[in-house]
């Protein structure tokens, strides 16, 4: 799948799940390791991982489009866009997202089982224990840690 097709099928999942129209850009990112999208708030560009673009990953990649459009759409209607708020977690269970970015391997044997992001910086802390989000913060700037990702 090409940056063009794979633009054409954010589009369509934004028309059929989301009732709205996707009009940003999509970027492949071929560095991501441990995350399948990012939304970007200040250009509202989306980033998706190349490595979920093969024919093999098509659910997973439809599960992370979703993901990603969560947060997009509720970000421009200035709603909860945050992982934590309510609104991101219905929409996301409402369209059919995926909370989590599937494990495709793509990391070293993992012997951290949780990953957390800096909401603020998206500094990402990987950790063999869970955390205390409500007393632990960033390092290195303060903002709140969320989980990104869990290994079964
Ligand atoms: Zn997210
Ligand atoms: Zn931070």
């Amino acid at each position: 799948m090409n940056q063009e097709e794979l633009q054409k099928l954010v589009e369509e999942i934004s028309l059929k799940y989301f009732h709205a129209p996707f009009r940003h850009e999509v970027k492949i990112n071929n560095r991501m390791t441990t995350t399948g999208g990012r939304y970007f708030l200040n250009d509202h560009h989306i980033d998706i991982n190349g490595h979920f673009l093969d024919e093999k990953y098509r659910a997973d990649l439809i599960g992370i489009i979703k993901h990603e459009l969560t947060h997009y759409h509720l970000h421009l209607a200035g709603r909860g866009y945050q992982h934590r708020k309510c609104d991101f977690k219905n929409l996301l269970a409402y369209v059919g997202g995926s909370r989590y970015t599937p494990d495709i391997g793509l990391r070293r044997r993992q012997t951290r089982n949780y990953l957390y992001e800096c909401e603020n910086c998206h500094f990402q802390y990987p950790r063999v224990r869970r955390v205390n989000t409500r007393k632990y913060r960033c390092g290195r700037c303060g903002g709140r840690l969320e989980l990104i990702r869990k290994n079964k």
